[in-house]
């Protein structure tokens, strides 16, 4: 009896500790995805996809790594599911190339900072306001940047790179652009091949950023889901 005891002692000591160990694994931002309902790991649905998240390195538009230790893609389920479709689509038509994502949830935090950078600059309005009705679609993890590889993981030239603030980067100016020179067939082609695949999807594009796809619409968004805080 004793014994026993003792056993189940051990047990509730291990369970206490190991508890204590997984969340002490866990820094901020991981542990707000967790706490997230619906968030999940993306690769996980999408075995194929690439991930480099930009925010992760210091090669972005603030010059330094604000997501810490997030190296993977997180998204809503529903996003997750529409991106396996969209890889099934590219899988389909083009199966020697791979979707690469540079951003896919984003917490609010993450967003304040890249306020903070951007407000009153030029660059003002290709960063959204976290004080707005919706703050960014990436907050809820209902958006994803990305672009396509080729078998190298390298990625395809779509005529600007990730985070370009200017025309050349916005799909409404594309032909116009085009026909003066400054995109050529090739990155134009590569453009309309991934909002193909992410439109088949039942991804929504936007005007302003090539590699920018929504899960939802702004109302729908934020009805459905929540802001990674
Ligand atoms: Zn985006």
């Amino acid at each position: 009896m004793k014994r026993w005891k003792w056993t189940r002692g051990f047990f509730v000591v291990g369970l206490l500790l190991s508890t204590w160990a997984w969340a002490g694994q866990k820094t901020g931002i991981e542990a707000n995805l967790s706490a997230t309902p619906g968030m999940v790991d993306a690769s996980v649905k999408v075995p194929e996809l690439k991930v480099e998240l930009k925010y992760s390195t210091a090669d972005n538009f603030i010059g330094k790594d604000v997501y810490g230790d997030m190296e993977r893609c997180y998204l809503q389920a529903d996003a997750a599911a529409m991106l396996a479709k969209a890889a099934a689509v590219l899988k389909r038509i083009r199966p020697e190339l791979s979707l690469l994502a540079y951003d896919c949830v984003r917490p609010v935090s993450v967003q304040r900072q890249m306020w903070k950078v951007v407000k009153g600059t030029k660059m003002q309005g290709y960063v959204a306001n976290p004080n707005s009705k919706t703050g960014s679609i990436h907050n809820y993890g209902c958006a994803v940047d990305l672009t396509l590889a080729d078998p190298q993981g390298k990625p395809l030239d779509l005529g600007t790179a990730f985070d370009f603030f200017g025309k050349a980067a916005q799909p409404r100016h594309e032909l116009s652009l085009l026909r003066a020179g400054k995109l050529t067939e090739p990155q134009v082609a590569n453009r309309l091949l991934l909002r193909y695949v992410m439109t088949e999807a039942g991804f929504q594009p936007i005007s302003s950023e090539w590699w920018h796809f929504n899960c939802a619409s702004p109302s729908q968004t934020r009805r459905k889901y929540k802001k990674v805080p």
